[in-house]
């Protein structure tokens, strides 16, 4: 009885016919690895980012494992990052042989800058900022410290594509910004995917040889690397897409403002702070409920798919243990986990499939 579902992509992909059409152009070159497809998506990447270069890579995780391995990081080092991420991200600092280093998050979900400066030790060896949920760090503050510590900065743009600082991309104000192309994502292919961007020519070349098992060419080995490239088939998907990223971005925003000023009608709906100066994306639609847990199971009941980012708190899963954090160590991360729900916010959402996810979360208040 679903009448508002999370998941949009057989949607967004009802008509896969001039995918396919595109598809079979590439089965018929044969050019399945780092051929065309992906240069092209590479280049309408940079553009679209407004940035020097852009490398694709086998995933997101791998884009922020290989801007880290490109530094330089392994054993012994640590990078500081957000208490409240998804997995990939502590995964993938893990991956280099370094260690993640906590602070916690704010109402606006993204990391407490202020709390950065007290964790960095003599073995920080970079900043991993995440703009979690489409919101974006303040990365004024978290540059000029960064700059004050001579601190390279490798931004999780994974949820952020597109969004925006001080009119600056999300991304691009760091040594490296890595970006996910999974399906779920605001800009999806149809496996997995990643993308990082650099203005950094050295970065650049050192990332196309680490994703590519460190060839120079097709006989010379110039670092250890591994094979982590875009995929040629999901570079194509990609191709496709990027031309209809801006408009994907537009209706999310759009989609956003609808339910804030819905949800700011039901007192117990808190929207989080909406800071000024930037360009949040809304990859996901997240507020702040009383009853979360009852609205939960209300919502799912009367049809709203709704999710919970996320209900157990990263720093306290079982997997991240060895980290040695405990429960209370990052209490607004702890607070989330029992406040937050999600609703669908992306671009195939109908103003009616809004309507009734207000009236539901409405009706729960009013006779749940
Ligand atoms: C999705 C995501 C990643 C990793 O992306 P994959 O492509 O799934 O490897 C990393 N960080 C954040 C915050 C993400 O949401």
């Amino acid at each position: 009885m679903t009448t508002v579902r999370y998941s949009y992509l057989a949607q967004q992909f009802a008509d896969p016919a001039p995918i396919l059409e595109a598809l079979a152009q590439l089965v018929a070159t044969g050019d399945f690895t780092l051929g065309k497809s992906v240069g092209e998506f590479e280049r309408a990447f940079a553009a679209m980012l407004g940035v020097r270069h852009a490398i694709g890579v086998g995933s997101g995780t791998d884009a922020l494992k290989l801007s880290l391995k490109a530094l330089g990081l392994g054993p012994g080092d640590e990078v500081i990052t957000a208490a409240n991420t998804f997995i990939a991200t502590v995964g993938a600092i893990h991956e280099t042989g370094a260690r993640a280093v906590f602070v916690d998050c704010e109402d606006h979900f993204c990391m407490n800058v202020d709390q950065v400066e007290a964790v960095i030790t003599p073995r920080t060896r970079a900043i991993m900022p995440v703009h979690f949920t489409g919101e974006v760090v303040d990365m004024t503050q978290l540059m000029a410290i960064a700059e004050r510590h001579q601190l390279p900065v490798v931004e999780d743009a994974c949820q952020g594509i597109l969004s925006e600082w001080n009119g600056r991309r999300s991304g691009t104000w760091g040594i490296a910004g890595g970006f996910s192309l999974h399906p779920l994502k605001n800009l999806n292919v149809w496996g997995d995917g990643g993308i990082i961007v650099t203005n950094d020519d050295d970065m650049d070349a050192r990332l196309r040889l680490l994703r590519n098992h460190g060839l120079k060419n097709r006989d010379e080995i110039e670092i250890l690397g591994c094979n982590s490239r875009l995929d040629s088939v999901q570079a194509v998907i990609g191709n496709w897409l990027i031309p209809q990223t801006g408009a994907i971005t537009e209706s999310r925003i759009r989609n956003g403002a609808y339910y804030d000023a819905a949800f700011g009608q039901i007192p117990e709906v808190r929207i989080p702070p909406r800071r000024s100066g930037m360009k949040r994306v809304f990859h996901l639609y997240m507020v702040f409920a009383e009853q979360r847990d009852a609205l939960f199971a209300y919502c799912l009941e009367h049809g709203v798919e709704a999710k919970i980012h996320y209900p157990i708190p990263l720093y306290q899963q079982k997997g991240l243990r060895e980290l040695g954090y405990v429960a209370g160590d990052f209490p607004v991360t702890d607070r989330h986990a029992r406040e937050v729900i999600s609703f669908p916010v992306d671009q195939h959402l109908t103003e009616e499939d809004q309507a009734s996810v207000v009236d539901v979360v409405r009706a729960f208040y009013q006779n749940g």
